[in-house]
């Protein structure tokens, strides 16, 4: 008798949408917006993976994380094993789970995306590190030490990556952070409604369970330096990663006016100092009724978001290009919108125009159109003569861009640097000096949280090869 054939599993094309708070609560508090997967609602999820026996998804991945099987393992409710299995190559799964862009990495190349959503690779990484966050962390055991010393700047995911991965080989590794708490732009910049607080130090807890010393308050470039490190504190190697966190400014008349922040000033003031628990907190913030934040990117809608749920109300986003074109990550921008952000694109201001008291009143803005692609590859936008019409605001927030922290490589004699101030460092993160490595948005100027702890993680790699052949 013929053997009959096995039907094929049906594929379930939509993704199990995540539980999120409804926009019209979530416009006014700091609460998470988006709430993550229960265990059936992961499994699920899970279900949807075909277990390619060529895994696409990896190779978006740029720390690598075995994403089949991880997800297998969810699968059969294997939720330990499955977080171990990412923790092998990633120390701040909470972390990427939350604001990693997917959808650019590891879900653009999977396949199921041609046929319909691709995996929630992100939503079940988040699922299996909250589910061990509920549980308590516990470190892996500690290697035998191989008496090095390594000095980390910076503790960012670069540097944090960096410190992990070197203590799991057994280095000495200590971190100095400049501000008074570890986390980089975790901490200061991406708002508590992305990516609460709590979470960002449970994962640095974690790598300090694995012996890592972090010293906050301490800025490199003005306690030591890097020479001072290696020749007189006794460390063997250096990282630097001390991220790109100066802000940029538009150079338009009146920007000096009472009323216009720089994204970093503005989101430190909300994050770091939690001005948004004003008066418990005392770092007051002024936020007025009209708000414009320039930019399109993730500081933009974060700034956004930020000054919508401090009680503005109303809050553009002015973007000199199309929606195409903004780098913020997909999920945010439809976040902004749903939460009542209005987007003015196409858009770009020429001055900024104050009352008799040098508060902003008015934003003139020119209308663009796009021409041919630029450098970046996106399409130039071009002003469109004779189209200025200005709005009235009181408060605006610039979030262009930010450029790297110049203190280290003023500091430091015979460390290449480009003319944009970046670090030249090789793929493996060596700098121009013996024993110093780089990473990060110090390196690349300001890109992702995965792409710095890539950058830490290939360091550490090349670091401790350094290490064990040093004479
Ligand atoms: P950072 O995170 O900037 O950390 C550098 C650390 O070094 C800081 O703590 C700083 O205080 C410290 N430091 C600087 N100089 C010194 C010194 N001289 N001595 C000692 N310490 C020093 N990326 C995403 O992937 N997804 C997102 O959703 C996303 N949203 C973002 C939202 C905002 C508001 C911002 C600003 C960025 C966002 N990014 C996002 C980008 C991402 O956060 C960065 O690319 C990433 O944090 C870079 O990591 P890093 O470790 O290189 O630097
Ligand atoms: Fe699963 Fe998609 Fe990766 Fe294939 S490419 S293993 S379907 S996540």
């Amino acid at each position: 008798m013929a053997e009959e054939k096995k039907a094929k599993p049906k594929i379930q094309k939509e993704a199990v949408p995540i539980p999120k708070q409804p926009p019209e609560v979530r416009r006014r508090n700091f609460n998470e917006v988006a709430l993550g997967y229960t265990e059936e609602q992961a499994v699920a999820e899970a279900n949807r993976c075909l277990q390619c026996k060529k895994p696409q998804c990896i190779q978006g991945c740029p720390v690598e994380v075995d994403i089949p099987a991880f997800i297998r393992l969810i699968r059969e409710r294997k939720f330990e094993e499955a977080i171990k299995k990412v923790k092998e190559k990633n120390s701040l799964p909470a972390i990427c789970g939350r604001v990693c862009p997917q959808e650019n990495q590891c879900q653009k190349f999977c396949v199921l995306g041609k046929i319909g959503d691709p995996v929630s690779i992100g939503r079940l990484e988040r699922f299996v590190a909250d589910w061990e966050l509920k549980r308590g962390l516990e470190a892996p055991e500690k290697p035998a030490p191989t008496g090095k010393k390594v000095a980390v700047i910076g503790a960012g995911p670069a540097g944090l990556t960096a410190a992990a991965d070197l203590a799991k080989l057994g280095h000495k590794v200590v971190i100095f952070e400049a501000l008074h708490l570890p986390g980089g732009v975790l901490m200061y910049g991406i708002p508590e409604f992305r990516l609460p607080k709590r979470i960002v130090q449970a994962e640095v807890d974690y790598v300090k369970k694995l012996g890592v010393e972090i010293r906050t308050d301490c800025l490199i470039g003005r306690i030591h330096t890097i020479p001072e490190l290696l020749k007189e504190e006794g460390f063997d190697a250096v990282f630097i990663g001390t991220g790109a966190g100066l802000p940029r400014f538009l150079g338009l008349p009146g920007e000096n006016l009472g009323g216009i922040y720089s994204a970093n000033e503005f989101l430190i003031r909300v994050n770091l100092m939690k001005s948004y628990n004003f008066p418990q907190y005392d770092t007051p913030i002024r936020i007025g009724k009209k708000v414009a934040v320039i930019g399109g990117g993730n500081v933009a809608m974060d700034s956004a978001r930020s000054a919508l749920r401090l009680g503005a109300e109303e809050v553009y986003i002015i973007y000199r290009r199309s929606r195409k074109e903004m780098p913020a990550r997909a999920e945010e921008i439809e976040n902004a919108e749903e939460e009542g952000v209005i987007f003015k694109l196409l858009t770009n201001p020429v001055r900024f125009i104050g009352n008799e008291q040098g508060l902003l009143k008015a934003m003139e803005c020119i209308r663009m159109k796009l021409g041919e692609p630029d450098e970046s590859g996106r399409r130039r936008p071009i002003p469109i003569e004779g189209s200025e019409f200005t709005i009235e605001v009181d408060t605006a927030i610039i979030a262009i861009g930010r450029t790297p922290n110049p203190i280290i490589q003023r500091t430091t004699e015979g460390l290449e640097v480009t003319r944009w101030g970046t670090i030249v460092a090789d793929e493996n993160g060596k700098t121009s000096i013996e024993g110093v490595y780089a990473g990060g948005d110090i390196v690349t100027g300001e890109a992702t949280v995965i792409s710095a702890m890539g950058a830490g993680k290939r360091a550490a790699k090349a670091i401790h090869e350094y290490l064990m052949n040093k004479k």
